[in-house]
């Protein structure tokens, strides 16, 4: 579709309309922790990762013959303590800003032993995030029921006589390496794909870009579409959001075919690499936000490593025409939703570009409805669509979208990393109609293919 910058005095016309939109919400800000006995805990990164320390989260505890065991990649525990027969009184690791933004606290992730045959009760706050998530004997994690959580402050647990290990996690959690195996896999089981490594983390973990595109087709014919996820160390969501859109697009079929035929996909699937490691909420390994860092990347290794992959592609023949910036929010939503940016941090005519996506969004899948939608004025310098604006404009179609820990709008039940795979399934295929991308035959790959490819 034709898109034309409008012209000034248009826009002039225009601006009393976008001012009665809405503009609340702030863009993936969640509030900082106020509780003064959690303030007293909040614990700067910077104090233990830069030095070598053991970071306070990664604890191993044995109690009344339980070990809690949270010293392992994306595992964190504040501290545990004996309640009571069977009864354990559990804190929230507090990380704090190294830039002033205040403490974070949600995440949580622990492993169980020597609970067989045993029910105890824990107490711990997961107001975030109402029905966290087992699993026993490492197979697969579930929503706890209502009367494993049966409030916001406390988790019962009953476990067979065969279910001596567990593990319980603030929702469906993916690590570091969780995250980069299933990308491995995914790459590996498609001729469509491509990982390279693009650096290291501050921590020195491997950054990785996965490019996704069908070289039988010109690169002239396609548009170039950017996705990166989980700046935010604690939001999950957008993990699970990462996993869908890979699958979708290398997925063998007439609709993974025709995305990867007209678009060139590159996906950064974990940005915030040391912070998921660490099992933090939201900061990085050094106490920053990613977020901020955009428009001055010098101090921090990961965003500057992004921004010189963006700039390539912006100074090369297939600009970035779409950037997706994957995230999860606190608080209680109806839907999962995108910032919006308005008028007059935006032209309205890009305003109608974003748009044109969440509608393309909304037809793609009944998991969303767009029942929560969200606008902003853009912030002069703090995200990566900041960034491209600033430079672009309206070139690229930056948007963020907020995942939640909630129930999901179809059925009401707990919204679950399943469903936010389908969200990232519908976020691929949402693009067919905002690039109105051409019809193509699509022939099942032979078993000569595969033999040969
Ligand atoms: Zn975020």
């Amino acid at each position: 579709m034709l898109r034309t910058r409008i012209l000034a005095g248009t826009v002039m016309l225009m601006a009393i309309l976008a001012s009665a939109g809405t503009a609340r919400g702030q863009h993936c800000e969640d509030s900082a922790v106020t509780d003064p006995a959690l303030l007293a805990r909040a614990v700067d990164p910077l104090d233990y990762a830069a030095k070598g320390l053991t970071p306070p989260q990664k604890i191993t505890v044995t109690l009344q013959g339980i070990t809690f065991d949270s010293n392992y990649d994306n595992g964190s525990l504040g501290g545990i303590a004996s309640g009571g027969a069977d009864v354990f009184n559990g804190s929230l690791f507090v990380e704090q800003s190294s830039q002033g933004l205040g403490p974070r606290s949600y995440w949580f992730r622990f492993k169980l032993s020597g609970v067989a045959g045993r029910t105890i009760t824990i107490n711990l706050t997961h107001g975030e995030s109402p029905r966290p998530r087992i699993r026993t004997g490492g197979g697969e994690w579930r929503v706890m029921t209502a009367q494993e959580a049966p409030n916001t402050s406390q988790m019962i647990l009953s476990f067979g006589a065969g279910e001596d290990e567990a593990e319980v996690s603030f929702f469906d959690p993916l690590g570091y390496d969780e995250t980069m195996g299933q990308v491995t896999g995914i790459v590996n089981a498609s001729p469509w794909a491509a990982m390279e490594t693009i650096g290291q983390s501050f921590q020195g973990r491997d950054l990785a870009m996965v490019t996704v595109t069908n070289p039988n087709v010109p690169d002239s014919e396609k548009f170039r579409v950017w996705v990166h996820s989980r700046a935010h160390a604690g939001e999950v969501t957008s993990t699970h959001n990462m996993l869908g859109f890979l699958k979708q697009i290398t997925e063998e079929s007439a609709v993974g075919h025709r995305l990867r035929s007209f678009c060139i996909f590159n996906v950064v699937p974990l940005l915030n690499a040391d912070g998921t490691a660490l099992g933090h909420t939201r900061w990085d390994a050094q106490g920053l936000d990613p977020e901020r860092q955009w428009c001055n990347p010098t101090g921090h290794t990961e965003v500057a490593l992004l921004k010189t992959r963006i700039d390539g592609f912006m100074a090369g023949p297939n600009q970035i025409r779409v950037m997706l910036n994957l995230h999860s929010t606190v608080g209680s939503w109806t839907d999962t939703f995108f910032f919006k940016h308005i008028f007059p941090s935006v032209t309205v005519a890009f305003e109608g570009i974003q748009q044109d996506y969440i509608d393309a969004f909304d037809n793609a899948t009944p998991l969303f409805d767009n029942l929560s939608a969200q606008s902003s004025q853009l912030n002069e310098c703090l995200f990566v669509e900041s960034y491209v604006w600033n430079n672009w404009e309206e070139t690229v179609m930056a948007m963020t979208h907020e995942g939640h820990y909630r129930r999901r709008i179809t059925d009401n039940a707990w919204i679950t990393g399943a469903d936010y795979e389908e969200l990232g399934r519908a976020q691929a295929v949402a693009l067919i109609e905002y690039f109105d991308l051409p019809e193509t035959d699509y022939d099942p790959p032979t078993p000569d293919y595969w033999a040969v490819n």
